[in-house]
């Protein structure tokens, strides 16, 4: 444990903070928060803070509308940036219903269910994710354009690379709030950027995404720019992913990925986990890429995967064994967005993990260069859902990660199905193009 009250009491005065927000975020990933003063600490610190729920996302059922918010007291930071010359700090909370009990749409609930599942068989889930955004210029009203910041492509640098001073000040600003920053680079496409932190516990990872988000925003923000961490922004140029690099550790915190005797350095738990991964990954994407647009990403030719399979290869498999090994030895999803939810990604990506080595799911030979070359045929079976409705659908065949899922499956569902429900009624621009003259 990090902090005590005590701690969090002092620091608050110390710094002179006038201003904490609550935390949490609903069903569809969105952070959320009540902001307190500081007269009201003590009170929020007992977790005697209550708001209404009915109005949050996926948060519907009226009669549990007022909910405490209990503070994890180990996330309190303080924002480096004042809002409004006030210091500002802040507390992320799990939910409780009135009754006492935790909130079941609660999706750090969630995690923590699928957490306390791999406990008891003895794992600890460590998780690394590789984050990719664009960097886009703002409108005279301060509106996000679609016109990228820069021209320059994979690894280059300044003075081609202006996103360089403003990734600076992100990696900057994310040391402050205690993140270690592994590495930041300009990704392949114009305007688009990656930063890449080190390892951590999933529940505290799950924390650490929603407050990159939000840093990276606030950030680009101050040098007139709008980071979007919209997966697929414009058509012909690479999308942005959300890599999950992961391991299970045991009880003594030592990588249980690793096998010195094995071709690839992987232990039998790991192929087992690998396994269980890909059985279940079409049914995750539901919930990785939980966007229409998600899926205008998954498509050959842009560095995203489309097959269900895995390598060593850098050529974009579902799953890839990075060449690194020893405590480090782990698998790379590569399907998640950045617009997922990270409690509910990490929670059905641990579930199906979970289940290949309670079920000793073999996975299948890894793919090769040819095959990860070959472009998708639209009939093949072994691709990831091709739009949204197809991953819902996968999903609710998916006894396994529904369950992992819990009460927010039914709110998911019904939140997806509208979200489709409007896409799927607008007339796009590429059919007027098309079909116009055409018909
Ligand atoms: N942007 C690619 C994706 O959509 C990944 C590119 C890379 O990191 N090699 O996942
Ligand atoms: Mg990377
Ligand atoms: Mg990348
Ligand atoms: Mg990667």
């Amino acid at each position: 444990k990090k902090y005590t009250k005590a701690d969090i009491q002092r620091i608050v005065a110390d710094e002179d903070i006038k201003f904490i927000r609550l935390q949490f975020v609903d069903i569809l990933g969105a952070l959320k928060n009540v902001a307190i003063t500081v007269d009201q600490l003590d009170k929020a610190l007992n977790g005697e803070i209550m708001f209404d729920g009915s109005s949050i996302s996926g948060f519907v059922r009226m009669e549990e509308s007022d909910m405490y918010l209990i503070p994890d007291l180990d996330t309190f930071v303080s924002f480096p940036w004042r809002t409004h010359q006030s210091k500002v700090a802040r507390l992320i909370c799990d939910i409780y219903k009135t009754t006492g009990e935790p909130y079941g749409d609660d999706p750090r609930g969630v995690l923590k269910h699928a957490i306390a599942e791999a406990e008891t068989m003895g794992y600890a889930f460590d998780v690394r994710p590789e984050f990719e955004f664009f960097l886009f210029q703002t409108d005279e009203n301060g509106d996000p354009t679609t016109i990228t910041h820069d021209k320059a492509g994979y690894f280059d640098l300044g003075p081609m690379d202006l996103g360089e001073n403003v990734r600076r000040d992100m990696v900057l600003t994310l040391e402050e709030m205690g993140f270690k920053i592994r590495a930041s680079h300009h990704e392949d496409a114009p305007g688009q950027h990656e930063i890449d932190f080190e390892s951590a516990d999933a529940i505290t990872m799950a924390d650490q995404i929603v407050t990159f988000k939000l840093v990276v925003k606030v950030v680009a923000q101050k040098h007139g720019l709008h980071a979007t961490f919209m997966p697929k922004p414009l058509s012909h140029i690479n999308g942005s992913g959300m890599h999950i690099n992961m391991k299970l550790k045991d009880q003594n915190g030592k990588n249980i990925f690793y096998d010195a005797q094995d071709p690839l350095k992987l232990s039998q738990t790991a192929y087992y986990f690998l396994g269980g991964l890909l059985a279940h990954s079409k049914a995750i994407t539901a919930i990785t890429n939980p966007t229409v647009n998600s899926y205008k990403r998954l498509v050959p030719g842009f560095e995203a995967p489309v097959h269900i399979g895995w390598s060593t290869s850098n050529l974009s498999p579902l799953v890839r064994i990075p060449t690194v090994r020893g405590e480090e030895a782990l698998l790379e999803l590569r399907s998640p967005d950045p617009s997922c939810n990270p409690y509910l990604g990490l929670s059905v990506i641990l579930k199906a993990g979970l289940d290949g080595i309670n079920n000793k799911i073999m996975p299948p030979e890894m793919m090769n260069s040819d095959q990860l070359r070959a472009i998708s045929n639209i009939l093949s079976e072994d691709t990831l859902p091709s739009d949204l409705k197809e991953a819902i659908i996968e999903l609710s065949k998916d006894p396994v990660i529904k369950e992992a899922l819990g009460n927010v499956y039914d709110s998911y569902i019904k939140a997806k199905g509208f979200e489709w429900d409007a896409y799927q009624k607008q007339v796009h621009a590429w059919e007027v193009d098309t079909y116009t003259s055409r018909y």
